[in-house]
């Protein structure tokens, strides 16, 4: 038996902007002191595990948008309220670098813990607070934990979203029924699982060596970008601003912007594109319907 000689190559999945060949949208859920006391308010008194939290906003977040403004790479910043109610400058700076403010729960309480009327709160306690911080009232959506309820998707359109970012189905956007867009996430494209580690209360497993994050996260876009995906990659500043984790992220966007024909984009201009391109997606579902 001789196989195809030559590389499985599909047309691609989604039409980008000019013809670019995948999108890529990079993301960081500022969760701070919040990864903790979203657990348990009690862990507050826990002073090495919430100062392990606090290095996010207070060293990370510096760090790394130092990193991508020195790139002029354009990301996406995720924030619970209660962080930005507590490092305002912090969530200001990230605001006045052009970098897009994305709401992320008020303390990232798990929705699934909520009944509608808690989720209903907590959603417009959070656009307050960040409307108030930055001026601006957000647009895009990522659920804490990614997991959303059956009832979120028409909750976000009632209250003014364009976008939500927490659903695994695709990995291209796509539009739910209500109109609002979709950007799909997956959990390999994400640091927690390689990166985390505390010892009590038992987060993580073990640090990964970067080396090893950098071939999984590149072969991966190498393939997203043969077959015309949308790479959207989600770090955590406690845990991705670390130094040798900023290198490897320097690293990674080098590499992905000298391979070329790629668009970095923003949530909401990625949002909009898809908006006003409904045809741009490729369906790959034999059962899709309409
Ligand atoms: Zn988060």
């Amino acid at each position: 038996m001789t196989l195809n000689p030559d590389k499985y190559l599909p047309p691609p999945r989604f039409s980008w902007p000019g013809g670019k060949r995948c999108a890529v949208m990079l993301c960081f859920d500022v969760d701070g002191e919040t990864t903790a006391l979203s657990e348990d308010p009690d862990l507050a008194r826990r002073l090495t595990t919430m100062s392990q939290c606090e290095y996010g906003p207070t060293v990370g977040v510096p760090r790394l948008l130092g990193l991508i403004d020195h790139l002029g790479v354009p990301a996406t910043f995720f924030i619970p309220s209660f962080i930005a109610m507590n490092h305002p400058e912090m969530t200001r700076a990230i605001a006045a670098s052009g970098h897009e403010i994305g709401a992320h729960g008020h303390l990232h309480e798990k929705l699934a813990y909520l009944n509608p009327e808690q989720e209903r709160d907590v959603l417009r306690l959070s656009l307050g607070i960040l409307e108030e911080v930055i001026g601006k009232r957000p647009v895009g959506f990522r659920a804490p934990w990614f997991e959303i309820n059956p009832g979120t998707t028409d909750l976000l359109v009632n209250e003014g979203f364009l976008y939500n970012a927490s659903l695994m189905s695709d990995d291209v956007p796509f539009i739910h029924g209500n109109g609002l867009v979709e950007i799909p996430g997956q959990w390999m494209l994400e640091d927690w699982e390689q990166f985390a580690f505390n010892a009590d209360p038992a987060w993580g497993v073990i640090p990964e060596d970067c080396e090893k994050v950098y071939r999984l996260w590149w072969d991966e876009f190498e393939a997203m970008r043969d077959f015309g995906c949308c790479f959207v990659l989600t770090l955590h500043p406690w845990l991705s601003g670390r130094p040798s984790r900023v290198r490897l992220l320097e690293r990674l966007l080098r590499d992905i912007a000298a391979a070329g024909d790629v668009w970095f984009c923003q949530g909401e201009e990625l949002a909009r594109w898809v908006l006003a391109n409904p045809g741009a997606r490729r369906v790959l579902d034999f059962d899709a319907r309409g």
